[in-house]
């Protein structure tokens, strides 16, 4: 089946009491029971919700996975799949990986005994030199935020797998329609539901898609220990927006495009970060691995002044974090998404006082250019 197939009916199968069509809201913390040890496989909310089952089954087939677990937030997704490894053990972590995702490690799982050493993915050879012998978990995002590079998947695997490492790919940035990173080696998905998933900046949550078993079955165990559930409401949100992922991702894909050209050819922009550019450095592993470029564009204009400039005339686009909704958001990392990344880092990374973030949305893009263009004018 077809990826929009899937996305409209896995997990959504017709209300068995009802027959409603959407997947009902079920709104409840309990649920009665027939007798002693006889229930319909509902016991308790944290545990088990029909709303969150149908998103759950949902998001798996769309990342091509047999196991999904939804969680509250993106963070509470990755924190999950951190607690498959343990005191000692050594993480590699891609080096410029979502701001929240290094302040995890660096200031809370580092209290709890679990090395990590920040590696740039985007050379995958080298990820030889870091692996330990307590190495057990390669996590990489990619393209990465802001400046979207671009990590190669199936080589990352590869060498991990040579090592009997596993592999965690956050997909936030792409969403299943535009990449499948288990088809390439990669052993577990997480997602900020937040951003394409549910598309309509109207719910935060996580996701964790993978195929092995035994690793599922200590993520399903931590979500019910530690009770980082998405709701049954938000769960509902998700499910609705899913539904239109492979429209909406084709939209952002395309405005992304023609924004990035825009800004490419502006003479006041010194550089633009976008994958789909000829210009940009992996464009054609990102030509081989994803079957979009998506909606994230950055660009530099030169100085702090300059992007406050922008940031502070555009109309259309909404000065905000976060990404992925319908509408145009822009934003400076700097300040906001990366400010907790050191300033020797940010530099390294590109993530200059001068960049500036855009989450294209799907208004029409003459719109988003000329609010754009007049902004920078
Ligand atoms: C937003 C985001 C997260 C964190 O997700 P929350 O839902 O905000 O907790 C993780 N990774 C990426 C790439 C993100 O954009």
């Amino acid at each position: 089946m077809g990826f929009s197939t899937i996305a409209i009916h896995a997990g959504n199968e017709p209300d068995i009491a009802t027959g409603a069509v959407s997947v009902p809201i079920y709104q409840t913390s309990t649920y009665a029971q027939d007798g002693l040890g006889r229930h319909k496989g509902y016991e308790y909310a944290r545990t088990q919700n029909p709303t969150r089952s149908a998103l759950e089954k949902n998001i798996a087939a769309l990342e091509g996975a047999r196991f999904g677990y939804a969680f509250a937030s993106g963070m509470a997704a990755t924190d999950a799949v951190l607690k498959l490894v343990r005191s000692g053990d050594h993480v590699i972590l891609g080096d410029n990986t979502y701001g929240g995702t290094f302040r995890l490690f660096n200031k809370v799982l580092s209290n709890y005994g679990i090395e990590f050493d920040l590696v740039d993915t985007t050379e995958a050879t080298n990820l030889e030199q870091a692996f330990k012998p307590n190495t057990k978990m390669v996590f990489v995002e990619t393209p990465t935020n802001p400046v979207m590079s671009v990590t190669d998947l199936q080589a990352v695997s590869e060498i991990a797998h040579q090592r009997g490492v596993r592999v965690v790919c956050d997909n936030t940035f792409m969403s299943p329609y535009l990449q499948r990173p288990i088809d390439f080696g990669v052993d577990i998905v997480v997602h900020s539901t937040t951003k394409y998933l549910n598309g309509h900046s109207d719910s935060v949550g996580g996701f964790v898609a993978l195929n092995d078993e035994k690793d599922a079955e200590w993520i399903q165990f931590i979500q019910n220990s530690v009770g980082a559930i998405l709701s049954p409401f938000d769960s509902f949100l998700v499910l609705r927006g899913t539904k239109t992922l492979a429209v909406r991702m084709e939209a952002h894909d395309k405005n992304g495009r023609q924004v990035a050209s825009f800004l490419a050819e502006h003479p006041k922009i010194q550089k633009v970060y976008y994958p789909g550019l000829v210009s940009h450095p992996q464009h054609e592993l990102a030509k081989r691995q994803q079957k979009g470029f998506g909606g994230m564009v950055a660009f530099e204009t030169g100085s702090l002044d300059n992007a406050k400039k922008v940031l502070e005339s555009v109309k259309l686009c909404i000065l905000g974090e976060s990404l992925g909704g319908v509408e145009s958001l822009i934003s400076h990392p700097a300040t906001m998404t990366h400010a907790s990344v050191p300033i020797e880092k940010r530099e390294q990374l590109g993530i200059t006082d001068g960049l500036v973030r855009i989450s294209v949305g799907i208004e029409d893009v003459e719109d988003i250019i000329s609010d754009l263009d007049q902004a920078l004018g």
